[in-house]
């Protein structure tokens, strides 16, 4: 699950806004799924959704679940009496997989009877909507549902990101690294974890207050953001001035340069802190461990393993990084 990161630092009152109205705050057209069997069927919907969303159709259920995946629609409205699988079917597959389940189905059938209307919401459904339609009213329907669908992906967003950076945060961090240490467990690659600490940070907030400190934070996260180079790799904030990276197929050599190269990015941004005891300006600590996760591994020992070698950073001076292998 790589959810986006909503703007950084989005205001209370952007994200309300957005939350009023997502379809504004796209910054797309939202899309559209449209299955049919048959050609006519889907040029009719195609007509009314065209001007102002992104249409793509499908003619069978194995298609339209191959482009549920390809191209992530906002919505499916799709036909239930169609060859080899019918709508029903195609519904239960996207309700049963994890990373489509959150996509709203709309019915459009011939069939309008109350038990193939309740059977539709039962497989996952969330509306159903009778041929011949009224373009109005389908444009009407499919507006609400694509709303709703956009306020749940704005909520999803905000439970996985750190209000105050703009990172991920710790909820996120754990579910990814648990997806990624089974991944690497299959794969065979080594995992590598990150986890940095400010040095001296609550002198910091002491000496220039804790709005202050609130803005190095962000400055922190960024600069550390902008040293990882793979789409792979994952920050966020895990703790109040603590940062935790995920490194996919990164080994102890690689992890450490990465540390070194976070420790240079902040060192060049010259941020002053008087009451430091290492030097006039601001410093991290960086722990770091790796790990190939083989039979009878589990993630912790990874995480445990990273805040030890944090420890002995701090432990041997500050401003510095230790890291382990733990194969
Ligand atoms: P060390 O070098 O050993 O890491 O010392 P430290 O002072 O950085 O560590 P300590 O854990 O004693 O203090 C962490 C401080 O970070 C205390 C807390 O007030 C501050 N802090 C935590 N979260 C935030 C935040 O969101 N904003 C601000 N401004 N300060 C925070
Ligand atoms: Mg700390
Ligand atoms: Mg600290």
């Amino acid at each position: 699950m790589s959810t986006p990161v909503l703007s950084l630092n989005a205001s209370a009152q952007t994200l309300s806004a957005m939350a009023m109205n997502p379809l504004q705050h796209l910054g797309r057209k939202p899309r559209l799924l449209i299955v049919d069997d048959q050609a006519v069927n889907i040029q009719a919907l195609y007509q009314v959704f065209a001007a102002d969303h992104q249409v793509f159709m499908a003619t069978s259920g194995a298609q339209a679940l191959a482009l549920c995946r390809d191209r992530r629609p906002d919505l499916v409205l799709l036909d239930v009496q169609m060859p080899v699988m019918d709508g029903f079917e195609v519904c239960r597959q996207i309700k049963a997989d994890a990373e489509l389940q959150d996509t709203p189905v709309v019915f459009v059938t011939a069939h309008s009877d109350a038990a193939a209307e309740t059977q539709g919401m039962d497989v996952g459904a969330v509306d159903f909507i009778s041929k011949p339609f009224n373009p109005a009213v389908v444009r009407a329907r499919v507006k609400t549902h694509l709303m709703l669908k956009l306020q749940a992906d704005l909520l999803r967003q905000m439970a996985f990101v750190d209000g105050l950076t703009g990172l991920h945060n710790r909820r996120f961090f754990d579910e990814r690294l648990d997806a990624e240490f089974q991944r690497a467990r299959r794969s065979g690659d080594t995992l590598a974890v990150l986890i940095a600490d400010v040095d001296y940070f609550k002198r910091y907030n002491d000496q220039y207050g804790h709005q202050a400190g609130d803005e190095v934070l962000r400055q922190v996260a960024q600069l550390m953001r902008s040293q990882l180079k793979r789409p792979a790799d994952l920050i966020s904030r895990y703790g109040g001035e603590e940062f935790a990276c995920i490194l996919p197929d990164t080994p102890l050599q690689g992890a450490l340069a990465l540390a070194a190269e976070m420790q240079e990015a902040l060192k060049a941004a010259r941020i002053a802190h008087v009451g430091s005891d290492i030097g006039p300006f601001l410093t991290l600590s960086l722990g770091v461990a790796t790990m190939q996760p083989g039979p009878g591994r589990v993630e912790a020992e990874l995480l445990v393993a990273a805040d030890e070698q944090l420890y002995l950073a701090k432990l041997h001076g500050r401003a510095r990084v230790c890291g382990r292998s733990l194969d």
